[in-house]
């Protein structure tokens, strides 16, 4: 059975009443026939059925064992550092995402768990900054938001030499583009509020484990600390789930024709997209990927905030938000935005300049958001009185 057949087939219509969607099972408890009989099912912390049919659903889709749904994102990274004990250490993706690196810095510091960052475009690295207290690698492939690719089976076959776990964020690629487990981690996480969902409407993290003794362990965590995701939520996700492919298909082919049209632009100075030719990270990309994805990043020639300031307004169907993945394109200043937080030189060095502009393409016609950015390009070079 090919994949988008899979998706849309391996959750069962209900046994009950045969509804074809997903039923929401909006209950906080089960009636029970005595003492501790019950369906499979006593409270919706521990077990939902729309939750559940999520979560079979992602373990599927990434080919692990187990899956869990979350209240967001960074609630699914939680739960797998609490894998973790103090006295642990991780060895991070430099170019990590910005909640996971406040999540790491000022809760877990305090805990004792230490992280120490590498560039891990470069599989030697990792292996460089690996102690014998070195429990969990922690990469993200694609980066955000120059779109750094590593190459996760060197990284996971160095993290086994090691015994250390690898945990992959795969909230950038989604398994439509790329899938972890196959390629050797042994966790996978999701801001399943981007991609998997699809539409901006809901907040949403995922975990999915390869084996079954890692998946009873974060199993444990879920319930014990209890960051679940609710009914309606679970079934938003399901639903997204389902046109998954057919997206991140599109998304791509559009995200593809727009890094293209950029390197034309005079206006322009870099385009970050793994699926040009240029991106120093392209062939591992092409090895490990089936597609590219829907973020590509540039900055400007001029690289100048107020520059991009004004070109990020002058846009008609990006609008100006934070998040991505879903079917309306956004765009975002990193600088300004995204990555405020982070010290301006420590930005610059990972290659986000104070110009620098993320596009989340999103699922309109691409000759119209060509066209749009076009428009938004010539209006900031003239007002700026820049030759394009
Ligand atoms: C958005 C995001 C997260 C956090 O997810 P939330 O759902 O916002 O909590 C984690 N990792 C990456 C790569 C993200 O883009």
């Amino acid at each position: 059975m090919k994949e988008q057949t899979k998706i849309l087939h391996s959750i069962p219509a209900d046994a009950l009443t045969g509804a074809i969607s997903t039923p929401i099972y909006q209950t906080s408890t089960y009636v029970q026939e005595a003492p501790g009989i019950n369906k499979g099912y006593d409270y919706s912390r521990t077990n939902n059925p729309t939750r559940a049919a999520l979560e079979q659903l992602i373990a599927e889709l990434e080919g692990g064992s187990n899956g869990f749904a979350f209240a967001s994102g960074l609630a699914a990274i939680d739960a797998v550092i609490k894998l973790l004990s103090a006295g642990d250490e991780i060895v991070a993706v430099n170019d990590i995402y910005g909640g996971a690196f406040r999540l790491f810095t000022h809760i877990y510091r305090k805990l004792g768990i230490t992280v120490h960052y590498a560039d891990t475009t470069d599989a030697t690295n990792v292996a460089a900054a690996i102690t014998p207290k070195t429990k969990l690698i922690w990469i993200e492939t694609p980066t955000n938001p120059t779109l750094k690719i590593s190459d996760i089976r060197a990284i996971a076959k160095t993290a086994k030499a090691a015994s250390c776990l690898v945990c992959v964020d795969n909230t950038f690629a989604s398994p439509a583009a790329q899938k972890p487990i196959e390629l050797g981690a042994d966790l996978v996480v999701h801001s399943a509020t981007k991609y998997l969902a699809g539409h901006s409407d809901v907040i949403a993290g995922l975990v999915v484990t390869r084996t079954k003794e890692l998946g009873e362990k974060i199993k444990f965590i879920q319930n014990a600390s209890g960051a679940i995701l609710g009914p309606f939520d679970s079934w938003l996700t399901i639903r997204g789930i389902e046109t998954l492919p057919l997206r991140v298909a599109q998304h791509s082919r559009n995200s593809q024709a727009i890094a293209d049209f950029l390197t034309t632009q005079g206006f322009v100075n870099n385009v970050y997209y793994p699926g040009l030719a240029t991106h120093p990270n392209h062939a591992i990309a092409r090895q490990q990927q089936k597609y590219f994805g829907g973020v590509v990043s540039f900055d400007l020639r001029i690289d100048e905030t107020a520059v991009a300031t004004q070109l990020v307004q002058s846009t008609r169907y990006f609008k100006l938000a934070e998040s991505l993945g879903g079917v309306k394109s956004l765009l975002c200043l990193p600088c300004e935005m995204t990555h405020k937080s982070i010290p301006a030189a420590i930005r610059r060095q990972s290659g986000v300049s104070d110009s620098l502009i993320r596009l989340s393409v999103g699922l309109e016609d691409a000759d119209d958001l060509i066209e749009d950015l076009s428009t938004a390009i010539k209006k900031t070079a003239r007002n700026f009185a820049i030759l394009v």
